[in-house]
Order: C-alpha cells, then structure tokens, then sequence
C-alpha cells in the first residue's frame, strides 16, 4: 500500500489551518456537518434533472456517534458520496473544494443550498483528531473506498466495504495533554451543544444516539437507560426564527458559518416584514475589508431565497454599489422558484425588497453613527471609502442620501466628525466649509495654505483619500454652506486682515515678483502678495475650480 504525498502546498497549509486559521477547535464538527449537508443537497440537485432518480427527504440524515472505548467519534451522512477518484482530489488537495466545482459545473438553478466553497473546511478535523479515516460509496457505483490519513504526512486510499451510498467519517481523537482537553470531544453532551451552536438550521436531521433515564414500568425507584436516537437539530432556518430568540452568536455563528466573512460583524440587521411584500432577511455589516473588495473580483449581493430554498448566491440587485459591502441573505415566499435570472431583474416583488432594504441599511448606519460611535468609525475606516464613491458616482444621483454617512478628519476636534458636527460648531459670521488636501494629516497640518483659517478659530476637514475631493465637489454645499478648500483663490475671509498695506507692499515688491515670475514661468501663473499668510512665507493657491491635489490626480489617471 502507497502513501501518497500532499501536495507541497498542502502541506504547508495543512500546519497552518491546524494551528491557525480557526480559534475554536470545536468548528471542526460544524465543518463536516456541513459537508455532509452539502453531500445531502448534491443528491437532491441530482434528483431534480434525474428522473431515474427519487429524492425522500425523510430518508436523508447525518448522524453523530460516539465511541469512548475506541476514541472514535464518527459522522455519518446519506449524501452523495465520494468515488475514489473524488476523494483523491477533494481531500488530497487542500483548498481544492469540490463543492465549488460542482456549483460551477452544475450552474446553480433550483432548491440546494451548498454551503462549500473554500475547500479546508474538512482539515479541521486534524485539530481534533491523530488519524481520519474516510469510507464512501458514491451514487451510482458499486464499489466502496477508505481513505486515511495522519496530518501533514499523507494519506492512503484502499478498496473497503460499504452498503449504501455516503460517506462516513471516523475520528480518532486526540489523547488529553496537560494544556489541552480532547476528552470533551466525545461526551454526547459537549457535543450536542456544539450542533446547537453552530449547525441548528442544517436542513436535514443530525442524530446521535442518546441515553435515556426512565422510571421502570410499574417500579417507583427502579431507573431503566436505553438509547434512543434523537434530532438535535432544530431544523429551522435562523431568518424564520423570532428576534427575541436569538443572540448576538446566534448571527456571529450564521455569519461565520456561512462564510459571510472571517471577521466578526460589526452590526447585524435582521428584518421580518410582512407588508405588501413579505420577506425575511439577516444582513451584516463587516467590520474588516474582504481582500479582494476594491478589486475587479468582488461581486456584490445577498443570498436569495424562495421560500427556504436557495435560488440565487449572490443577487447583486438587491444591493446598491455604495453598499455593496453589507453582506446576508433575503427569503421571500412572494418570489417564484423558478423565476430565471433576467426575469428576476424585473421583479416587482425584488424591487420592492431592494429598495426597503436600502432604506433598512441607511437607517441603521445612521443610528450605529449616532449610538455607537466607536463602532461606527471602525466600519467607516474599512468602507467609508465606498460611501465617497456612493457619493461621487451616477452624477451624485445618491448624494442626498450618502451625506450624513460621511465623516473627515478635523483639525480642531484632533478625531472624525460629520458635517452635522461641523456645521452645529461654525461661529456665526463663518462662511464655507473648509477642507484642506494632502498626503496625510501631519502633511495638511504644516500646510501654510490652512493658518489663517485656523488662526479665525474655524475648523478644517482633512482630506487624505484621492476621492474625498471629487465626492465634495459633488456635493458642492452642505446645509446651504458652500464647501471651499484652503487653497482656493477666495477664502471668503481675507477682506478683513491686513486689508491696507497690500496695495504698498504690490508696489513695493513689483521688481521682484516680475523677476520671480520670470524664473517660474512655466511653472505658475502669478506671483502675488498673499493675505493668508502668517508664518510661512509662501505658498501655492489655484485659480479655477481644481485644487492642487486634484490637479495631481488628473495627472496620475491614464488616458
Ligand atoms: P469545501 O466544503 O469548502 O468545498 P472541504 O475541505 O470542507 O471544502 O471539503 C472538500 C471537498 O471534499 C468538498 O468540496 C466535497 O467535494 C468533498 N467532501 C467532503 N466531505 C464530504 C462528504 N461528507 N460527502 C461528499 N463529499 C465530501
Ligand atoms: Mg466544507
């Protein structure tokens, strides 16, 4: 018999995923739950074009077993099973997923719901275990296989014995070391509650055999045990279930479960309507950028669902661009199942949704601004950014709306601030909004350009994102007062600082400011004397409408 090899990377990442990626070694069994449920779902997706072929969903479930004695702990699922070219490549191959294969290859249309994508989920398992053995028949062969493996140093794949098509899943568990409790993985009762945590809206029964105490027929102190299967999960999807139910975990572990993200949310929004347009839907709000989220690989959307089942991963419809950060999923019993995807762009019924859970989105970024500042600034560092865009894109066709999301750095309270705050604290006789462009706040500070409106005691917004310029510009006011930068020609204030000697200092300085023009004419258009000025000696100013900072940009794009 042959051991093969991991491949190299595999088995690099192999060390890393048992050391790293998970912070709780419990996942490992909502991991293989999950593929079992995938395995479920992939013979139900077979059923529906296979008429050959009957999907009971009675007969289908995953059970969980228990052998102290022997360390084992076993999952079970009825699902499709593995043959043995799959799992060589499925499990031979970390951060192989064929979930995801089959997903492309079988172009999601009707009701299955596979959670797989990622392709090291199953490895979990080696947090918990020595060995994992793997025994599967797959649908519609005739042979059963095992494979097995002790971590990083390879598997081996031999003939074995089954009677239906599945897949079973042995664990060794680990001995107990002094830091580490391994034991717990194989007491019913750890393990029921690690089910209940993490996999209660699996859609197929997970049962475990559990030990019953009864009062012994006709006896008033004899205690009979007997072991009795149970379905420990409860079968209802998390968006069914009421508010008043659920705990801040329950939507962390949904999130996570679903792989929503690897951060934790920082807010969720879970929304039961039952108006002209029934529908439920558990949004989130991440607090870390995705890595691939300003790049062309990002795809906005939620999960859609009809009536329970899955008919579309990622519905970009549903979400606007400027939001295209919030993550979830949407079940509506008003959209049809089989409604195809150029027709679901013109569902009534989906526009209705999307523009409600606009509206929810807005609103509940606004109160988490108003109630829970800190929070608020967390989210706004990772996707404040696409709030600007929000702003800037479609001919400020959202600007109204985006507006009082926006928060810049303020050279006078030293921390964010939004233009309601800003506006509340303008003295009186204040004209503009002042903002000022550089590299970075230490940079704008030491901009000459900013003295003399610091000097009148008015504050500044920073602006350090290429973007912010452009989004004001959109803008143009806020509340009626007009946005200026410090450079601009006209700062609206000037009039009343040292209004008289500038006429002498022109004609007292004549000869040298030609002669300075002389040398930068190429470079400036003017040389005059300045009454912004305060300690620095000189500084840049634009005549027209673009700043010295958007001139750069301008520059910089291609084409
Ligand atoms: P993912 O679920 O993200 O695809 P996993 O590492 O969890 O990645 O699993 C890898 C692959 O192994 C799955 O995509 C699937 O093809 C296969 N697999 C794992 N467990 C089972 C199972 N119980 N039944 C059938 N196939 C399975
Ligand atoms: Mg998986």
């Amino acid at each position: 018999m042959e051991t093969k090899q991991f491949k190299a990377e595999s088995k690099r990442l192999l060390d890393m995923m048992i050391n790293s990626i998970y912070t709780h070694r419990e996942i490992f069994l909502r991991e293989l739950i999950s593929n079992a449920s995938d395995a479920i779902d992939k013979l139900y997706y077979k059923a529906l074009s296979d008429d050959s072929l009957s999907f009971d969903k009675d007969s289908y479930y995953i059970k969980v077993e228990v052998d102290k004695e022997n360390r084992a702990l076993k999952i079970t699922d009825t699902g499709i099973g593995m043959s043995k070219d799959e799992l060589e490549n499925n499990l031979g191959t970390i951060a192989k997923s064929g979930s995801l294969a089959f997903k492309n290859e079988n172009e999601l249309k009707d009701g299955h719901e596979i959670i797989g994508q990622f392709g090291v989920g199953f490895y979990a398992a080696f947090m918990v275990a020595d060995v994992v053995t793997v025994i599967s028949k797959s649908l519609g062969s005739e042979d059963a296989y095992k494979w097995e493996s002790m971590g990083a140093d390879g598997y081996t794949i031999v003939p074995s014995e089954k009677d239906s098509v599945g897949t079973e899943i042995i664990l060794k568990i680990k001995e107990n070391t002094e830091e580490e409790n391994y034991d717990e993985y194989l007491d019913e009762y750890r393990l029921k509650g690690i089910i209940k945590k993490y996999s209660d809206f699996i859609r197929y029964p997970i049962k475990m055999d559990v030990i019953k105490r009864r009062l012994k027929e006709g006896s008033e102190n004899e205690y009979e045990e007997n072991q009795e299967e149970q379905i420990i999960n409860s079968m209802v999807p998390i968006w069914r279930k009421n508010k008043s139910e659920l705990t801040p975990e329950d939507y962390n572990n949904f999130y996570a479960e679903k792989r929503y993200g690897f951060d934790e949310p920082i807010k969720h929004i879970h929304i039961s309507v039952d108006g002209a347009v029934r529908y439920n839907a558990i949004l989130y709000i991440p607090e870390k950028i995705p890595f691939d989220y300003y790049s062309q690989e990002y795809e906005k959307g939620l999960e859609l669902y009809s009536n329970g089942v899955l008919i579309m991963n990622k519905c970009s419809d549903l979400l606007p661009d400027y939001f295209s950060f919030v993550k979830g999923m949407v079940d509506s019993e008003d959209l049809s199942l089989n409604i195809s995807r150029e027709m679901l762009q013109h569902d009534r019924q989906l526009k209705l949704i999307a523009k409600n859970i606009n509206k929810k989105i807005k609103s509940e970024l606004e109160n988490l601004l108003k109630n829970e500042r800190e929070k608020y600034e967390e989210f706004y560092k990772s996707f404040g950014r696409q709030l600007k865009y929000g702003v800037y894109s479609d001919y400020g066709m959202h600007k109204e709306e985006l507006q009082g999301l926006l928060m810049f750095y303020s050279s006078k309270e030293k921390k964010m601030v939004s233009f309601d705050e800003y506006v509340s604290r303008m003295p009186e006789e204040q004209k503009y909004i002042y903002y000022a462009s550089g590299e970075s706040y230490d940079r704008i500070d030491k901009l000459p350009q900013t003295e003399l409106v610091s000097e009148k005691g008015y504050e500044i917004l920073y602006f350090t994102d290429e973007i912010d310029e452009f989004a004001i510009r959109m803008l143009m006011t806020y509340k009626d007062k007009e946005f200026k930068s410090v450079s601009s020609g006209d700062l609206g204030i000037e009039a009343d600082e040292k209004q008289n000697d500038t006429a002498s200092e022109v004609t007292e300085n004549k000869d040298l400011f030609e002669y300075m023009k002389g040398i930068l004419s190429d470079k400036v258009k003017d040389v005059r004397v300045s009454k912004r000025l305060k300690s620095h000696p000189v500084c840049l100013t634009t005549d027209g409408e673009v700043t010295i900072e958007m001139e750069k940009i301008l520059k910089a794009m291609p084409g």
